[in-house]
């Protein structure tokens, strides 16, 4: 029989009504028989999350040797949800041992991993399945990257004779032996390690929305949900902001090809977003799938005469940047000109200064100018490659809303055309794509 492994997040774990309905979801599926959770998210608006909780109880115990105070919060959070479940498990047993733990451990991450380990215990007593903890299956290399062909194998030896298993989501070991997370929202990472290491029939991630929109709710009214995805646009889409899932996590279930599936804990009826590999992948007859931006990026712009005929000048600017270990999003280039785009972040801590210097020193620029709040926006779809004057349209509707482009970097995939905008035009702008696009 096949196996799905379902994962949910934060808010589909804030309290226990909500833990109740989890339970029926899992309960309606036989296939569903592997689950991993987050730490309980926020119950409303202005809520904290447990693990916000906890990265508070962190602050405390490096101020003052013990997170006793900040402790008090997250419990409450888990005897409230323990009683509301009706749970045999002494709860505060539990909570007592783990708040000694981080007053002994003394990590950020291993304080911070405690609302998923919490979480996944209450969950696993919940649906009577087995806990199994992260700590044990999840690894990370020397170089903090995951280290997948040592955990699918724990993984695979820990679930096996298991009816049901819970995992908590977001950590595992690190190389030092010591409890180590992804980065925020990581637990989606754990839900697609663990598919891939039980080679599940699909990856259910149930969270608080219907799947994913074609641009964000928040600039456009109510925009068009989009039912499928290929992994490559799911990559640039959330790559560049659309923050349903973690970008990361299709690396492990795409090498397997497990199709992930996005779902509504609240509105479980409704189909969600399915993301599949571009082999399996039907065209919905639109041109663009969707529209996602990030603000808050920095343009080095290059210029120097017969720049394409000076060997090794790409190679010398980028090893100044490489020097400062700053990430660069992309090279735009010309044949006299090339652009570097960073996210201004990056930059803090004059390593701006310091690689504008040594781009000078390096090749003796006959211009280098600097371009601060940039604002990036990506039009990303499979249909955009075949069809014949995409990119015009694109530019006209940006046109026709005045606004500038300062920027323009089509993805070597033809999957995608980024635009960069003044920050201050990058509502606008998306409006515009998704009017043309999608219409009004
Ligand atoms: N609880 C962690 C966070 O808030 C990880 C997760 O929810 O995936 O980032």
């Amino acid at each position: 029989m096949s196996v799905k492994v379902c994962k949910f997040g934060g808010t589909s774990m804030a309290d226990g009504n909500v833990v109740a309905n989890v339970k029926k979801i899992i309960d309606s599926d036989k296939e569903r028989r592997f689950v991993v959770v987050s730490a309980p998210g926020k119950r409303y608006s202005g809520d904290v999350k447990v693990t916000d909780l906890l990265y508070a109880c962190f602050e405390e115990l490096r101020n003052t040797g013990t997170c006793a105070d900040a402790f008090k919060a997250v419990r409450a959070r888990f005897t409230d949800i323990a009683k509301q479940l009706g749970l045999k498990l002494d709860i505060n047993s539990v909570l007592d041992e783990t708040q000694k733990r981080i007053d002994e451990e003394k990590s950020e991450d291993f304080t911070a991993s405690r609302g998923e380990y919490l979480s996944a215990r209450v969950v696993a007593e919940y649906l009577g399945a087995e806990f199994i903890d992260a700590e044990d299956v999840i690894f990370f290399k020397e170089d903090g990257t995951l280290d997948g062909g040592k955990s699918y194998k724990a993984i695979a030896d820990a679930v096996n004779g298991a009816e049901k298993a819970v995992f908590p989501g977001f950590y595992g070991t690190g190389a030092d032996g010591r409890v180590k997370t992804f980065s925020r929202g990581g637990s989606d990472i754990t839900g697609a390690v663990v598919a891939r290491a039980v080679n599940a029939s699909l990856y259910e991630n149930w969270t608080d929305v219907s799947g994913f929109l074609a641009c964000d709710p928040r600039i456009v009214d109510s925009p068009k949900s989009i039912r499928q995805l290929s992994y490559k646009e799911l990559r640039e889409l959330s790559y560049m902001g659309a923050n349903v899932l973690h970008s990361e996590s299709i690396f492990p279930v795409r090498k397997a090809n497990i199709p992930i599936q996005i779902k509504n804990t609240f509105r479980p009826e409704d189909e969600g977003t399915t993301i599949v590999p571009t082999s399996r992948y039907v065209p919905s007859g639109g041109t663009v799938t969707g529209i996602a931006g990030k603000k808050n990026f920095t343009v080095i712009f290059i210029e120097k005469s017969l720049m394409n005929a000076e060997i090794g000048f790409v190679r010398k600017v980028l090893s100044v940047i490489e020097q400062e270990s700053v990430p660069v999003e992309h090279i735009p280039s010309g044949i006299d000109t090339m652009s570097l785009v960073i996210e201004s972040g990056a930059l803090a801590h004059y390593k701006l200064e310091r690689i504008l210097e040594g781009i000078k020193n390096a090749v003796e620029p006959d211009i280098i100018r600097v371009i601060e709040n940039i604002a990036l926006i990506a039009t990303v779809g499979h249909g955009m490659s075949s069809l014949v004057g995409t990119s015009a349209r694109l530019f006209n509707a940006i046109a026709s809303a005045d606004i500038n482009i300062k920027m323009i970097d089509q993805g070597s995939s033809e999957l995608n055309i980024v635009v960069g905008v003044k920050n201050d035009d990058y509502e606008k702008c998306i409006k515009a794509v998704y009017a043309e696009f999608f219409g009004k």
